[in-house]
C-alpha cells in the first residue's frame, strides 16, 4: 500500500510505521545505484528532510496548471493560484490547531519567522532595560535575532543553561522568571541533542511571570502532533523543508490579538490597505506580514506535505521515531569509544542522535560514512553556545525520520566500525581534528566567490 493513502482510523493509530513502505514514496531514496554502490541511508533530516513524490507532483502540477500571481488578479488562473495558496494556509492552521488561518503567516523558514517576531513584536513592545530570555540549547536562528534586537533597544538578556544530560535547568528558568522578563524564547526540540523540552509548562510559567512565549518548532512540528491552543504558545515558528515540504516554505503562528497589535515587519505590495504619498495604512493579518510576492508554489508543496503527514498520522510518526531511536541508541553501544550527547532516556528525546567517537573529528567520521553512502551531519549544527557547554567544537549527528528503518541503523553501525578500522593507529594530527571545525562558511565563500 502506498502510504499516501490515509491509514484507516483504527486502534492501531499509535502503532509505528513501516519505514521501508514509507521510503518507497521518496524517489531520491530509490535512485538507481552504480555498480557496487549501496543504497543511500539518509540520516540528515534534521537539516532538511527528503520530499515524497506527492509533494514533487503537487508543485509540478501547480506550475504546470495553476501558476499566476495571487490576490490581485480577477482572472481564473489568478483566483485558482490564490485558492491553492490559501488552501495550504488552512492546512497548516489545522495541522497545528490554530483558531484561524489568519493566525498563520507564511514565511520562508523558521529563521524568518523568529526575525519577524523580534523586529515587529519586539520593536513595538520592548523598551530599554527590559529583560528577554532564551536558552543555551537554541539554534542560532533563535539567538541572533534577539542579539540584534537587544543591541538596537538596549535590552537585558538572561540565558537558561543545560544540565549534564542536555536538559534545560528548570530551576534556573524559574529563578529567571522571578526577574519578570517580557519575552522568553525556547526550542521545543533541540536540533543538536534531541532533548524534548516541557514547553507547555514553560509557556504557562512564562505567562504567570507576565512574559510572552516564542516557541521554535523547527524540530518538533515535523515529528510530533502540535496543538498551539493546548500549548497556549504566543508565537510558534516552523520550516516546511524539515517536514517533507520544499525549501522556501514555512509558517509563523501568532495569537491573533498579538498579530493585530503588531506593526508590519516589511513594507511593500500586498500588505497595505491604502498608500498615500506621505503615509500607508496596513492590511489585516495575515496579509500585513506578507509583503511582496510570496513563495506560492513552495507553500502549495508544504500543503501537500501536510496532507502526507496527516495520512501517516503524526502520532504514528512520533511512535516510529521513538522506536528507531531506541534501537539506534542500543545498537550504537556496540561501537567502541562512542559517547552520546543528550538525554539517556530514549523516550525523552526526538529522532536526533549526536555523538563523539573517541577523539576523531566529526568531519572525518562523516567523510568515511559517506563512502558507505550513509549521510550524516558533522559540525556545530548552528548551536555554537551549546557546543561550548558540551566542551566540543562539533558533533556527528544522525537524525531519523519517517523513512528510516532499523536496517538504516545497522548500516550506520557497520560504517562506524569501518571508521574505527580506518583511523586505528593513525595519529590524530593526520585527521581533521587538527583543524578547528572543518569546512566553514568562510571557506565555502572563498571557494565560491574568490576562486
Ligand atoms: N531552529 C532549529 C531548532 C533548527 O534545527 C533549525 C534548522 O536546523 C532552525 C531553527 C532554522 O531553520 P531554517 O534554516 O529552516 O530557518
Amino acid at each position: 500500500m502506498s502510504i499516501t493513502q490515509a491509514p484507516p482510523e483504527t486502534e492501531h493509530a499509535h502503532e509505528s510505521l513501516d519505514g521501508a513502505v514509507v521510503k518507497a514514496d521518496f524517489p531520491i531514496l530509490n535512485q538507481p545505484l552504480r555498480a557496487g554502490q549501496k543504497p543511500l541511508v539518509f540520516l540528515d533530516s534534521a537539516a532538511s528532510a527528503q520530499k515524497p513524490q506527492v509533494v514533487i507532483d503537487a508543485m509540478s502540477d501547480y506550475y504546470a496548471r495553476v501558476n499566476a500571481n495571487i490576490h490581485r488578479g480577477v482572472y481564473d488562473l489568478s483566483e485558482a493560484a490564490t485558492e491553492a495558496y490559501e488552501d495550504a494556509r488552512r492546512k497548516i492552521a489545522t495541522f497545528i490547531n490554530a483558531q484561524s488561518p489568519r493566525e498563520c503567516i507564511m514565511v520562508r523558514n523558521t529563521t524568518e519567522a523568529i526575525n519577524l517576531v523580534a523586529q515587529a513584536w519586539g520593536k513595538a513592545n520592548l523598551k530599554e532595560g527590559d529583560l528577554i530570555v532564551f536558552t543555551e540549547m537554541e539554534h542560532h536562528s533563535n539567538i541572533v535575532p534577539w542579539h540584534i534586537l537587544a543591541a538596537e533597544k538596549n535590552l537585558r538578556q538572561a540565558h537558561v543553561h543545560i544540565d549534564d544530560e542536555g536538559r534545560l535547568d528548570l530551576d534556573e528558568y524559574a529563578e529567571i522568571l522571578r526577574q519578570e522578563p517580557k519575552l522568553v524564547a525556547f526550542t521545543h526540540v533541540s536540533n543538536s541533542l534531541g532533548t524534548v523540552n516541557p514547553v507547555k509548562q514553560m509557556i504557562a510559567d512564562a505567562h504567570a511571570a507576565g512574559a510572552i512565549a516564542v516557541v521554535d518548532a523547527a524540530q518538533s512540528a515535523p515529528h510530533l502532533p502540535i496543538d498551539v491552543q493546548d500549548l497556549d504558545a504566543d508565537f510558534l515558528a516552523l520550516s516546511g523543508h524539515k517536514m517533507l515540504g520544499p525549501m522556501g516554505s514555512g509558517a509563523l503562528y501568532g495569537k491573533k490579538a498579538l498579530l493585530d497589535a503588531m506593526p508590519p515587519y516589511m513594507g511593500g505590495g500586498s500588505m497595505i490597505r491604502k498608500v498615500f504619498l506621505d503615509h500607508t495604512t496596513w492590511a489585516d493579518v495575515p496579509a500585513k506580514f506578507e509583503a511582496g510576492t510570496p513563495s506560492v508554489g513552495d507553500t502549495v508543496g508544504l500543503g501537500a506535505a501536510i496532507d502526507y503527514l496527516n495520512a501517516l498520522d503524526m502520532r504514528r510518526v512520533w511512535a516510529h521515531e521513538r522506536e528507531v531511536v531506541a534501537y539506534a541508541l542500543e545498537a550504537l553501544q556496540d561501537v567502541p569509544d562512542i559517547r552520546f550527547f543528550g538525554p539517556t532516556d530514549a523516550q525523552a528525546r526526538s529522532g536526533v542522535v549526536s555523538f563523539a567517537l573517541g577523539d576523531l573529528h566529526p568531519h572525518d567520521i562523516s567523510q568515511i560514512l559517506n563512502e558507505h553512502n550513509v549521510a550524516v551531519r558533522a559540525g556545530h549544527h548552528c548551536t555554537q553556545p551549546l557546543m561550548k557547554a558540551l566542551g566540543v567544537t562539533a558533533t556527528t549527528r544522525a537524525s531519523f525520520y519517517v523513512y528510516n528503518t532499523r536496517e538504516d541503523v545497522d548500516r550506520l553501525v557497520e560504517a562506524l566500525h569501518d571508521v574505527r578500522r580506518v583511523f586505528s593507529g593513525l595519529p590524530s594530527s593526520t585527521t581533521a581534528a587538527a583543524r578547528a571545525d572543518g569546512p566553514c562558511r568562510q571557506e565555502w565563500d572563498a571557494k565560491t566567490f574568490d576562486g
